[in-house]
């Protein structure tokens, strides 16, 4: 049974090295959070997850990466500047300041319950920078809030030297920082957090069918990478759309509190490569954009039949990675029952994202052929490359397997006395607690067997 409240998971992080408080020591920040030995392995795990289908099982898909930092131009164009905000609403009794859309209910604090509110205001989201020593103060330049503007931007120069013809992709992996009104739900919404988005780019008129396409296979994705049961999941349509898209849903896990948000994707037409390109005028843009006279790309795809120019439509597909990692702890988080008054907690994730894919413990840690032995195990497991594999010299296996359990080890290996004489170890499953002894030399390709891919 999955997690059925977060204070069990934001335990489970702090105690085994998930994810702690940023700047902890000094008292803490609301909304930020550093992330601990098995919490970085875990967030790649699910980045390569995520990369490996959307980029090295299509032939349509490129990467890239681009700075943090962007010129102010890029997120005037993009109309964050002037609308990349949430209604701020602030209890006039106990000064607490909220976002009007998630209040549990508008008429009231959330906090003391007061009606005494002030009316909303539009409060802007994005994190200005005064970047160089010219500026004085003055913002030139922003923290992304988001992937995609970087990605829309960089349209011309990867299909300059990446030629693709439609429909094609461009995705990221990567830092996104909000200034968010009430950061909440531990790392559900924090001030800065990494998104992986894919910007699609159509031929317009096939954009409704491809938003099809893109729906069903990112549910897909969220079943069978981060092992979440269908049922746990579900589409919520956006009710009110953004003025760009044409067609706006989510997809909702369902947290111990309820359904909400882990991806959106979207329908943003040619809102976006229509704002940032030069030469607007000889191209029909649908969408409603800001004049742009500075941008010095035309952002446009040549059919290289007709070899008309035209704006693509795009379809985007946003996923947030500490969002999706919380999930998967949520779904895999387990309490067994095991008689006699005893119980265990178990991480059960899907191997491919579990931090740690195989620990290898010497029964005694004092006796060095046994250490020895162990030691020869994680070198052939460590040259797998499935990731990290740990070698557990505490010599107090209760203790090593507890600790592997919470963590999501899938399988133990233990290297006892019998193995020096016959070449065999027990490998222990961590869902089932069966054991089973194998020849050494079986050990690798068993592995990969269960890390599956
Ligand atoms: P919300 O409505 O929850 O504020 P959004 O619709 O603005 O989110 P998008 O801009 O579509 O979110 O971002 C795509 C994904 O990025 C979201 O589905 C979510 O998983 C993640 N995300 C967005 N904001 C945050 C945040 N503050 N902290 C962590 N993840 C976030």
């Amino acid at each position: 049974m999955p997690a059925t409240n977060i204070n069990d998971i934001i335990a489970l992080c702090k105690r085994r090295g998930f994810i702690y408080q940023g700047s902890e020591i000094y008292g803490g920040m609301q909304g930020i959070y550093d992330y601990g030995p098995y919490g970085v392995e875990m967030m790649k795990n699910i980045r390569d997850a995520w990369w490996r289908a959307m980029v090295y099982e299509r032939d349509d898909v490129e990467g890239m990466e681009a700075a943090l930092i962007s010129s102010r131009l890029l997120w005037k164009y993009s109309g964050h500047e002037a609308s990349f905000s949430d209604p701020l609403v602030e209890c006039k009794k106990c000064g607490l300041r909220m976002r009007q859309d998630k209040m549990k209910d508008q008429t009231k604090c959330d906090t003391c319950g007061t009606a005494d509110l002030t009316p909303p205001r539009d409060y802007q989201l994005m994190m200005g920078l005064s970047l160089g020593a010219v500026a004085d103060g003055e913002i030139n330049a922003y923290l992304r809030p988001e992937t995609a503007t970087t990605t829309f931007t960089n349209f011309k120069n990867v299909l300059d030297s990446v030629p693709h013809k439609l429909p094609f992709g461009i995705v990221q992996i990567g830092k996104a920082f909000r200034n968010e009104i009430s950061p909440r739900g531990f790392v559900f919404r924090m001030r800065e957090f990494e998104q992986a988005e894919l910007q699609y780019f159509v031929k317009p008129g096939d954009d409704e069918a491809q938003f099809e396409e893109w729906k069903s296979a990112r549910m897909n994705w969220w079943i069978m990478e981060l092992g979440i049961p269908a049922e746990k999941l579900r589409f919520a349509p956006h009710e009110k759309l953004a003025h760009y898209a044409k067609a706006a849903v989510d997809i909702e896990y369902e947290f111990p509190d309820g359904f909400d948000e882990v991806e959106g994707i979207h329908n943003r037409q040619d809102y976006d490569l229509g704002s940032h390109t030069k030469g607007q005028g000889e191209l029909k843009i649908m969408s409603k954009v800001l004049e742009n006279k500075d941008s010095t790309a035309k952002l446009a795809y040549s059919d290289p039949q007709s070899g008309e120019s035209f704006l693509p439509y795009v379809i985007e597909t946003a996923i947030g990675v500490n969002r999706a990692m919380f999930a998967a702890m949520v779904q895999a988080y387990t309490e067994e029952c095991l008689g006699d008054g005893k119980s265990r907690m178990v991480l059960k994730l899907p191997p491919r994202i579990s931090p740690v894919k195989a620990a290898v413990i010497p029964l005694a840690r004092n006796v060095p052929e046994l250490v020895e032995m162990a030691n020869r195990v994680v070198a052939d497991l460590r040259k797998l490359g499935l990731g990290r594999v740990e070698l557990e010299n505490s010599g107090n296996i209760g203790k090593n397997y507890r600790r592997h359990d919470e963590i999501g080890t899938p399988v133990c290996i233990t290297v006892d006395h019998q193995s020096l004489e016959d070449g065999r170890v027990t490998l222990r499953h961590r869902d089932t607690m069966a054991q089973e002894r194998i020849a050494v030399t079986d050990v690798p390709a068993r592995l990969r067997e269960i890390i599956g891919g």
